[in-house]
């Protein structure tokens, strides 16, 4: 059955393309009744979140996506049931922001002097945003038609509406490659307990996602490492997962003693209800959740 459960999804408070209201409306025609908007480093559209959701009948819990290091692995962590005026958390948030930003200009610069366009105007834009992320750069880098013969002739690669992931793969993903930076970032264990200590619970986000991890040996030691240090959940049920990573992750929650979560990862309304979640999977999450958040 589809979910009427989505707990990952992002607004235009970071990468998303909707406004807050807009995302409420689209839960409500999807079909969601228990929410958590999540956006990259930021509870700034949780407010107001949380209030129109409830107005339309939505089960609404504040929740965030960290993005975070574990030894050399970027891995994403989400929190829900945040306090979303902790001053540790305000303080992380603050310290990425700014990393985000020094991370924008030294990303564009390498485009730059490796050849490519920058319009101006649009850098000024992005760069006084407060969550500005690598789908920014592509857009800023691919929009540019002078952009697209060079990326044809030199690298013959083609922009089309999807080339979005290739490009990343492609150009900002390895150290070496054109738009690569490394971000300072948090480490997963202490982004663990910070969402501990804001009164939530964790939960590693589309864990089969992140091809950093490689070997299923590795995977188990990344997860063995994270449940030490007080993961509470994983995100088995993500439209970035194979059927049958959904179905590896959940036999793994089971084995780790992890709540099973769902989420569509949605960014602009249309990755949303593409999932198919067994029932009692679904009532199972809601009982775990609630008594989680009331712990
Ligand atoms: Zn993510
Ligand atoms: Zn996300």
């Amino acid at each position: 059955m589809k979910p009427i459960i989505d707990l990952h999804f992002h607004s235009i408070h970071s990468d998303g393309k909707l406004k807050v209201p807009e995302v409420v409306r689209n839960l409500k025609k999807c079909g969601i009744k228990v929410a958590a908007l999540t956006d990259h480093d930021s509870t700034d559209g949780v407010r107001e979140f949380r209030l129109l959701a409830s107005k339309s009948g939505i089960v609404a819990i504040s929740g965030v996506e960290i993005s975070t290091l574990y030894e050399n692995i970027g891995l994403h962590i989400l929190g829900y049931g945040i306090d979303i005026n902790h001053p540790g958390l305000k303080e992380l948030f603050r310290r990425q922001s700014v990393e985000r930003r020094r991370s924008f200009i030294e990303t564009v610069k390498h485009f730059h002097r490796a050849g490519f366009y920058v319009d101006q105007r649009k850098f000024h834009y992005l760069r006084q945003l407060k969550t500005v992320t690598k789908p920014h750069i592509v857009a800023l880098i691919c929009d540019a038609q002078q952009n697209r013969h060079f990326l044809a002739q030199k690298f013959k690669f083609k922009v089309d509406p999807n080339s979005m992931g290739r490009f990343i793969d492609r150009f900002m993903s390895e150290p070496g490659q054109i738009g690569y930076f490394m971000k300072s970032k948090v480490y997963g264990q202490t982004a663990i307990s910070l969402i501990h200590r804001a009164g939530g619970i964790a939960v590693w986000a589309h864990p089969g996602a992140e091809k950093e991890i490689g070997s299923q040996r590795n995977l188990l030691r990344v997860l063995g490492g994270l449940k030490h240090a007080g993961l509470d959940g994983l995100e088995c049920f993500s439209n970035a997962h194979s059927p049958q990573q959904r179905k590896l992750f959940y036999n793994l929650s089971r084995r780790y003693k992890l709540i099973a979560t769902i989420g569509s990862d949605d960014h602009d309304g249309k990755r949303r209800g593409k999932l198919h979640v067994a029932k009692p999977l679904q009532g199972e999450l809601i009982y775990n959740l609630a008594k989680l958040l009331k712990a």
